[in-house]
């Protein structure tokens, strides 16, 4: 009888368990938040090798930023599409976090540039003359004189340069496994609410026991949600015949913000700032709409996929 009991008890929870996965993984995708990475005080990385453009990174992500909202706005006029700044504006991560979560995104897409390692070099320009004295001294005890004899010797001028980092393409971030901990924390935080018609958990609070398990089932649907926009992304850059670096995942230290966002969130990491192929790409009119046009298409195909579940 208690055997029973029990068994009963977990058909109900596998039950229960399994609407919790379709609610999470059925939601459709009706808000988008596009993060352009840094602003106003803070530029980010910079082109800073020999002959660079110069050029920040603040103001790439942000010119990125502008052609992927109206490309998605184009592509999916039905969907909201909500950027968390269209100036050069600076707003810490928490504050970006916070904005993506009160709108309800359904997936957070942040754009950043990548800057890698740079060899410094030297060469010679020239010489110049450089007077130098020889000193010496004549006598002995109180009579010993000093005796300075100025002598002019030719110098090397040399200047130092940076190389443009070797290293280039587009790379694309969600977070970690490890980190599935910090995501349950961020939907945990705050009573969660699903306001989508959908769902049958409207207003649902995260903060009951029943609630950690949902949440669980969540940050677990987020992450695999992730994984799969991250991996679209990527087969798109790869299909502009760019070099695609593929989807990774940064275990140590995490990506904060994509853990504190309560939807799935990639990082896009366009191209290497400091790279000089990659500078002149991501800043031209051509590489930009390349950039926005290959992630609509990689957002397309997967909202068609999460709303086929
Ligand atoms: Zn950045």
């Amino acid at each position: 009888m208690l055997r029973n009991f029990f068994l009963i008890l977990i058909l109900l929870f596998s039950i229960d368990a399994f609407t919790y996965q379709c609610a999470a993984q059925g939601k459709k995708l009706k808000t988008i938040v596009v993060d352009a990475g840094h602003g106003g005080k803070d530029s980010g990385a910079q082109g800073d090798y020999e002959n660079s453009l110069g050029s920040k990174e603040k103001d790439v992500t942000l010119e990125i930023s502008k052609k992927l909202v109206a490309e998605l706005k184009k592509r999916l006029p039905n969907i909201n599409v909500v950027p968390t700044r269209t100036t050069d504006v600076f707003d810490n991560v928490h504050e970006k976090a916070n904005k993506a979560n009160e709108v309800k995104g359904d997936l957070f897409l942040c754009i950043h540039a990548d800057a890698g390692g740079e060899k410094r070099g030297s060469r010679q320009t020239g010489t110049k003359t450089v007077t130098k004295y020889k000193v010496t001294y004549i006598g002995k005890g109180k009579r010993k004189k000093k005796i300075t004899e100025p002598y002019d010797v030719e110098v090397p001028i040399y200047e130092y340069f940076k190389y443009p980092c070797p290293v280039n393409g587009t790379s694309v971030w969600i977070f970690a496994a490890a980190k599935t901990k910090d995501k349950l924390n961020a939907l945990m935080e705050e009573g969660y609410e699903d306001n989508t018609e959908d769902s049958a958990y409207n207003n649902f609070s995260f903060n009951t026991p029943e609630g950690k398990q949902l949440a669980q089932i969540y940050a677990k649907a987020y992450q695999q949600k992730s994984d799969l926009i991250a991996s679209l992304v990527n087969d798109e850059v790869e299909l502009t015949g760019r070099k695609a670096l593929g989807v990774k995942q940064r275990n140590e230290k995490g990506i904060w913000v994509l853990s504190a966002t309560r939807m799935p969130a990639i990082l896009i990491e366009t191209g290497f700032i400091n790279n000089d192929v990659d500078e002149r790409y991501i800043n031209s009119e051509k590489g930009q709409q390349e950039l926005a046009e290959a992630i609509t298409k990689a957002v397309i195909k997967y909202k068609a996929q999460i709303e086929k579940k």
